[in-house]
């Protein structure tokens, strides 16, 4: 269980996160609000890639600064743009960021099996990454956060950029990972989420102005 008490984010004098206190579970998350709202700025927080200015988090009670890269194997975050070597192989580019996140060698080639076949890219494991398609790209993106088996995922606009279908596998893909993970997602479009999510969370000028359970869904 993560536990965000009180996060505020000051840049220079400016604050634009003004407390914010969430607690997450097992599910899925929908981060909501408009550009500017302060989305990226927790992700990245939650994700200990940035500071916060005060609060704190607690991961299953235990302050993450505390547990510092025993924290950080548990997080698998995609941020909002990523660059991948377009002349890279989805299997090598997998095994690349699965090798950087400290997999050992063992497990690396039945990790990045698994991650390739939870994606729908076994097929494409030897194509290079220059042909994929926008959501191609994204489901290699989401191999990668997953190849070292984190039970925290945190995606950055997940849904950016893909087609109607894409989206669906994309939902589905991430339904079935929630059942023994926690994952945060944010967007700024409400309806690329509502569907999926457990959860939602509304963002508005660096504030939490709903949380919302949302029930009665069909969790298969
Ligand atoms: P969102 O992801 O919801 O679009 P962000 O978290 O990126 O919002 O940004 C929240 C606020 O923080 C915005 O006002 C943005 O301009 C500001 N901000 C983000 N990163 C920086 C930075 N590195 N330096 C100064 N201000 C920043
Ligand atoms: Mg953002």
């Amino acid at each position: 269980m993560l536990e965000l008490i009180d996060i505020k984010k000051r840049y220079g004098s400016k604050e634009v996160l003004h407390g914010i206190s969430i607690k997450f579970e097992n599910g899925i998350y929908g981060l909501i609000g408009p550009n500017g709202s302060g989305k990226s700025t927790i992700m990245n927080i939650m994700s200990d890639v940035l500071d916060m200015s005060s609060g704190k988090i607690l991961y299953n009670g235990t302050d993450i600064k505390e547990l510092d890269d025993r924290y950080r194997e548990k997080i698998g975050f995609l941020p909002q743009n990523v660059g991948y070597y377009p002349n890279f192989t989805a299997k090598k580019t997998i095994e690349y960021f699965g090798y950087l996140r400290g997999v050992n060698k063992k497990e690396l080639d039945s990790n990045v099996e698994q991650v390739l076949r939870d994606v729908n890219l076994y097929e494409n494991r030897n194509d290079k990454v220059k042909s994929f398609s926008g959501g191609m790209k994204q489901r290699l993106g989401i191999a990668i956060t997953c190849v070292a088996n984190p039970e925290i995922i945190i995606f950055d606009e997940p849904t950016v950029g893909l087609d109607p279908e894409e989206r669906a596998r994309f939902k589905n893909l991430i339904r079935k990972l929630s059942k023994t993970k926690t994952i945060v997602l944010s967007t700024h479009i409400l309806s690329d989420v509502e569907e999926v999510a457990d959860y939602i969370i509304l963002i508005k000028e660096g504030c939490l102005t709903k949380f919302e359970k949302i029930g009665g869904k069909d969790n298969e």
